[in-house]
């Protein structure tokens, strides 16, 4: 395990709150993954995609990033209409879909207890964001997922907030980045009208229309 690498390890200690709530959803759910999410897709693309953390029963359950519950649903159902994914998405990392010049991280790669992470958690999980990002020689756009994953991105960029401040659909170029902002894609802002699957899928759009047509 290295803060140098985009990737935590599967004990990552750094959080004691999180490693405590990992030990007892491992004993609880032995056949659960319970561990720090990796990201998916590959180091070469040129989509980053930011989250907020493993869902419980989705991510921290299928070792996957939005894998499992309905926040993937939606997610995926968006990659795939603007050609960001192939395959069929089956809620299960076994299901062979593929990411295309996409990649998806969390800004927390512990599930935290009823998905609040700590201002310390978020500060302590943001050099593994930090390296995800320098680990992608292309990266060329990034699309993040609620004001915790907007922050903690413009941190790991050295950015201040008053430059790029979070708002739905919000667009800020930022080097050779383009960052664009989305609420988070989860069953409560849907179900409470607060996120439309054609607001989401504006965020993609817009994405899309910068990368230009995939190849
Ligand atoms: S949230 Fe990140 S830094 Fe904290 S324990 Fe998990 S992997 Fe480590």
């Amino acid at each position: 395990m290295s803060g140098a690498s985009g990737n935590p390890g599967h004990d990552c200690p750094l959080c004691p709150r999180l490693a405590a709530f990992r030990d007892t959803w491992r004993n609880a759910e032995p056949s659960w993954f319970n561990a720090p999410v990796d990201s998916f897709g590959p180091r070469e693309a040129r989509l980053l995609i930011v989250g907020l953390a493993p869902g419980l029963r989705g991510a921290n359950r299928t070792g996957r990033p939005f894998t499992g519950d309905y926040a993937g649903d939606l997610l995926y159902d968006t990659l795939a209409r603007f050609g960001f994914a192939r395959g069929d998405y089956k809620a299960r990392p076994d299901d062979g879909l593929e990411l295309i010049d996409a990649r998806i991280t969390n800004a927390v790669r512990c599930v935290p207890p009823e998905n609040k992470p700590t201002p310390a958690e978020i500060n302590t999980c943001r050099s593994f964001l930090a390296a995800t990002i320098a680990e992608m020689p292309k990266l060329a756009a990034i699309v993040t997922l609620g004001r915790i994953s907007h922050d903690s991105t413009l941190s790991a960029l050295a950015v201040r907030r008053s430059a790029a401040p979070f708002g739905h659909g919000a667009s800020f170029d930022i080097g050779k980045i383009k960052l664009l902002a989305s609420y988070h894609c989860s069953r409560y802002n849907t179900n409470t009208g607060v996120l439309t699957p054609e607001m989401f899928r504006n965020v993609f759009a817009a994405a899309r229309a910068h990368l230009g047509a995939p190849g």
